[in-house]
């Protein structure tokens, strides 16, 4: 898979063979190829993605499709560790044949994804508690003592915003963790990102993938086709005509105002699809959040591990270190995983099989 991949990009014009060849910076891009955690984390975690592309003098299709990526990740070129986006490069493009492109839900995530998980889990007769904000946090003696609920075992798998604010609120952790309190309240968030769906009264044009990634002009990143991907809202345009769409923006930049968001959605939505022209918004929701993790310069040193210094108590989620190299919702995956056979051993129990791609690059 690498080596095909890595031939179609040159088939595809992100770079050419003469560049390959010449250019003495781009010797250095086999870095790109390199992966390997300690080595690369060393090299290039203080680095961003800005002054890597500067350095080797990247040429401007590559320098566009990493800064996609980059943003992909939450973070604009000049804040992303260069460490992360080349685990990130072997990740997805080096070791899977689809690159970005993955299999999705085809409906509703309500009816496909979470009520089918909580029919399962029920099986196992496990409570799920929604609606329900962890406001308190401690550990008395064995036990964890959780909004007033008792646990042998904890694992966090909030957010890094929802998971900073666990932590400060508990004078347990200050007290007796002041190392781990220390690190947690550090935990560093992106930038604000945002999301907007709108119901409209026109569609675009057909032959198009239902995800469509776009060089933010300013904000818009990716513009999802929600009638063409689910089920649900194929019938809602079917019964009232027009589109569903779903405007991403990963990183909105910091200086960028808050109010002006929206429009700007539109914008740059309506000059990649000019055929929508003169369309009418009939519903329409957005998000404006801050609680994504910073995937930032040096901050590899300090993340933290699923395993953490407080006995029983395990860390989840798409900002927990891992040794297998793995993005989002799959280190969101990935991490429990780790938690979850942390807890299996103490217990006994058979550990679950974590999959991963190769955890060294070609050329490492
Ligand atoms: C617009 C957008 C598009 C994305 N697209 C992709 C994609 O295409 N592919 C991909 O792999 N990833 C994608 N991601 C990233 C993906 O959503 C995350 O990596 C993934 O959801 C992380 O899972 P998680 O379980 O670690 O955390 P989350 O899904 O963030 O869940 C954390 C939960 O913790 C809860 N919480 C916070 N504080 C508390 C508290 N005090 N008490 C109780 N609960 C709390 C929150 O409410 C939340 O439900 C996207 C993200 C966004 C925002």
């Amino acid at each position: 898979v690498p080596v095909l991949n890595i031939l179609s990009m040159a088939k595809t014009g992100i770079y050419s063979y003469k560049d390959a060849m010449l250019n003495p910076g781009f010797r250095k891009m086999t870095s790109l190829l390199s992966y390997e955690r300690e080595k690369i984390f060393a090299k290039f975690d203080a680095v961003s993605f800005k002054d890597f592309a500067d350095d080797v003098k990247l040429p401007p299709e590559m320098q566009l499709m990493f800064t996609t990526f980059s943003r992909a990740f939450f973070a604009e070129p000049q804040y992303i560790s260069m460490a992360e986006l080349i685990k990130s490069f072997h990740s997805y493009f080096l070791s899977n044949d689809l690159g970005l492109l993955y299999d999705v839900l085809n409906d509703d995530f309500e009816d496909t994804l979470w009520k089918p998980a909580k029919n399962y889990l029920g099986k196992y007769k496990s409570t799920i508690s929604l609606d329900s904000k962890i406001t308190s946090f401690k550990k008395e003696g064995n036990q964890f003592i959780i909004n007033d609920e008792r646990f042998d075992y904890a694992i966090i798998a909030s957010d890094v915003k929802g998971t900073k604010n666990i932590i400060q609120n508990s004078d347990y952790f200050r007290k007796e963790h002041p190392d781990f309190y220390n690190q947690m309240t550090n935990l560093k968030q992106s930038q604000r990102y945002s999301v907007l769906r709108i119901w409209i009264d026109k569609d675009i044009r057909q032959g198009v993938p239902f995800f469509i990634f776009t060089d933010a002009l300013k904000i818009l990143d990716s513009v999802t086709i929600y009638h063409r991907m689910e089920k649900s809202s194929e019938e809602w345009v079917k019964k009232n005509g027009g589109g569903i769409f779903e405007l991403h923006s990963y990183a909105v930049p910091d200086d960028f105002p808050h109010d002006e968001i929206r429009n700007q959605f539109l914008k740059e939505y309506e000059e990649y699809f000019p055929e929508i022209k003169g369309y009418k918004v009939k519903y329409e929701y957005l998000q404006v959040k801050d609680d994504f993790t910073a995937f930032h310069t040096n901050l590899y040193k300090t993340r933290p591990t699923a395993k953490t210094q407080v006995e029983n108590l395990f860390l989840a989620g798409d900002w927990v270190k891992l040794e297998n190299p793995a993005m989002l919702m799959e280190a969101a995956t990935t991490s429990a995983l780790y938690a979850a056979n942390l807890i299996f051993n103490k217990e006994g129990l058979k550990e679950e099989t974590i999959l991963s791609v190769p955890l060294r690059g070609l050329l490492a």
